[in-house]
């Protein structure tokens, strides 16, 4: 894998997406038990249906049964009637005996009320009525309607006509188990109730009836049964109510169902949601993500992991130590560090490691553990943090040598100007030195006898202070042999990369460096590293200055452009206790510290070397309340000297 290539793929865990033909899931149940009961009540209906053929059938074929008992029955009287007409005719039958007579009194016996025999002018030749002891309940219903039948006498002598209750005549053919299956009814074409069997029905609503005419025996009279039982109508039945409470039931429980489903279906979706910005928000992270279980194995990484290390979480979850990123020459030392991690013994703050990223460079990397819990608060494993630090490691190698180098210059440029101050201080007395030993020389020749000894001691005086000399002034010529290396400079730029170099130094030191760069400066052409050198000084003397404060420290750093005199200027101010009645000459006299450990050449070599690019240093009081400096370059100097 090459280093252009950093991105992997990544498998996603896709979440199982519910069919939306689903969702409707909850009204099955409910829609099943609708088919169910509509089933239950068509069988139920066809079931009555069936029940109410069946009863028609029965109480058709009862009433016709019925129909020629009665029919039979009346025959049957008609014909004993008959016989007995025939007895008179053979005057078998006296009008003396006619009521003791054997055929006389078995008819009483049946259902008759009386046999009335009467001549041709309808005068009655004699009578026979029902016995005492029946006579009361078929005289009763004899009260109500009667009905008579009537044979003639040969010749015409009269008629034989017996009377009867047709009450009685139907109690006497309805057999009991008919009666009690039907309600019996006689009645004449006026639908008049003539008769009734047993007890009649108060209602007869809903119930099934049929009637069949008793024609010819008993012209305009009708025989009518009506079904004591009802067929319950099926939406009266028993299972109608069980199916309505089911499906009150049913219903209930599938409200119930909607609400549940409804829970979960918004549970799943705000679930859904928070693993959509949970995994969105894993993979934006620039942050690796690993989890460990107890025993090291790799439960999970996330993308960035995978960028910074190089290898896909397909190829590391599951994985056991030691993980292909791990430096092969440093298994053993990672091994351990991974044991002291599972132990809990990771720093809280973190710590540094290196890996190897899979195409072989090296990588520096910030880690952080932490428990892994799962939902029950049990400890399953360790959750680590991994920041990349490899750019950061490296700038600030990159920015720790340039410290160092811009250090060494300083030192350097520092050597000079103590040399120069030396060669200076020291080139009056020595010159006095030489000169009066030439003196001294002179005058020991002037003498008569010079003592050798002394000429020579003062001979090679005079040589040592003129070596003297000159080794001072080489010494000077060798640390200041380096004359500014003009080049056009960004002063913004240049105050930037001076204020980062300090950026860090004046964290630590509390100190808060504000910058108001001038739009459109012109360039300049200058030393680059000198006048970076100058900006570092003033802010570090300005810092020194405010480490005694105890508010807020504050340095404000300004470029600009003075038109009039054509300079570029860059003021270095602060709000500390200021530079008081110190003038620029005192504070730029080389040694000049109010410090303990100060060596007072800062300030000289600042404005040695600001004076070296033709420009002026000044000093001064600042708005901020504490002390300024600026350094003026000139412009068109600049471009005279060097075009
Ligand atoms: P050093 O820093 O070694 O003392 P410098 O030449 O840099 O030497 O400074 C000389 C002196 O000038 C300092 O000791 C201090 O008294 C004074 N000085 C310099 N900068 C400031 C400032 N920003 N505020 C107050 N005094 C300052």
């Amino acid at each position: 894998m090459s280093a252009a290539e950093p991105e992997l793929p990544r498998p996603t865990i896709a979440l199982p997406a519910r069919p939306t033909r689903w969702r409707g899931l909850w009204a099955l149940p409910l829609l099943l038990s609708l088919a169910l009961s509509v089933s239950v009540m068509v069988w139920l209906r066809s079931a009555e249906k069936r029940e109410l053929d069946e009863q028609r059938q029965e109480l058709i074929s009862d009433a016709l049964t019925l129909q020629s008992e009665v029919g039979s029955s009346l025959a049957f009287e008609n014909e004993r009637l008959g016989a007995l007409v025939k007895l008179i005719a053979l005057h078998d039958v006296t009008p003396a005996g006619f009521a003791g007579h054997a055929e006389v009194v078995e008819g009483l016996k049946r259902f008759w009320i009386s046999l009335t025999w009467l001549d041709g002018k309808n005068r009655i030749v004699a009578h026979a009525a029902a016995s005492p002891a029946e006579p009361g309940e078929r005289e009763q219903s004899a009260a109500g309607l009667s009905a008579h039948l009537a044979t003639p006498l040969a010749g015409g002598q009269g008629r034989l006509v017996g009377r009867y209750s047709p009450g009685e005549m139907l109690s006497h053919n309805v057999p009991w188990w008919l009666a009690r299956k039907y309600d019996v009814k006689m009645i004449d074409s006026f639908d008049n109730v003539i008769a009734t069997a047993a007890e009649p029905l108060t209602s007869s609503g809903g119930r099934q009836s049929y009637r069949v005419s008793l024609d010819p025996t008993l012209e305009g009279t009708w025989l009518e049964l009506t079904a004591r039982n009802p067929v319950v109508p099926w939406y009266r039945t028993l299972p109608v109510a069980l199916v309505g409470i089911f499906m009150l039931m049913v219903g209930v429980a599938t409200l119930m169902l909607r609400r549940q489903m409804r829970a979960v279906s918004m549970a799943e979706k705000a679930w859904r949601t928070e693993a959509a910005w949970r995994g969105a928000m894993e993979d934006s992270l620039t942050v690796g993500l690993r989890a460990r279980a107890l025993d090291g194995r790799m439960l999970y990484v996330n993308r960035a992991f995978e960028n910074i290390v190089g290898y896909s979480a397909e190829e590391l979850v599951g994985q056991m130590p030691p993980m292909p990123y791990w430096p092969p020459d440093a298994i053993a030392e990672t091994m351990q560090r991974l044991q002291r991690n599972l132990a809990g013994q990771a720093p809280r703050e973190g710590y540094e490691a290196r890996w190897r990223h899979r195409d072989g460079r090296m990588i520096d990397v910030m880690q952080f553990e932490a428990p892994l819990v799962d939902a029950s608060g049990k400890q399953i494993g360790w959750m680590g943090s991994v920041l990349d630090i490899t750019e950061r490691k490296q700038s600030e190698e990159r920015e720790r040598r340039q410290v160092e180098a811009l250090a060494n210059n300083a030192r350097l440029t520092m050597l000079g100007e103590i040399a120069s101050t030396l060669a200076h201080e020291l080139n009056q007395p020595l010159t006095a030195i030489v000169s009066y030993n030439a003196g001294a020389i002179n005058y020991l020749k002037r003498q008569p006898q010079p003592d050798s000894v002394l000429s020579g001691a003062l001979q090679r005086l005079g040589e040592q202070a003129a070596h003297a000399g000159s080794i001072v002034q080489r010494i000077r010529e060798f640390l200041t042999r380096r004359t500014p290396r003009r080049e056009a400079c960004d002063i913004n730029g240049l105050v930037r990369d001076a204020l980062k170099l300090m950026a860090r130094e004046m964290k630590r030191r509390d100190v808060h460096v504000g910058f108001q760069a001038a739009a459109a400066l012109p360039e300049v052409r200058a030393d680059r590293v000198l006048i970076e050198q100058i900006v570092i000084n003033l802010v570090r003397n300005a810092a020194d200055a405010l480490a005694a404060c105890s508010g807020e420290r504050r340095i404000e750093v300004e470029s600009g452009v003075d038109r009039e005199r054509n300079e570029v200027f860059i003021a270095v101010a602060d709000n500390g206790k200021g530079l008081g009645d110190l003038s620029v000459e005192q504070l730029c006299s080389p040694f000049f510290s109010t410090k303990p450990e100060g060596m007072g050449m800062g300030l000289a070599i600042c404005r040695s070397i600001v004076e070296a690019h033709q420009g002026r240093f000044t000093a001064g009081a600042a708005k901020l309340g504490g002390a300024n400096f600026t350094v003026w370059l000139p412009l068109t100097s600049n471009r005279e000297e060097n075009p």
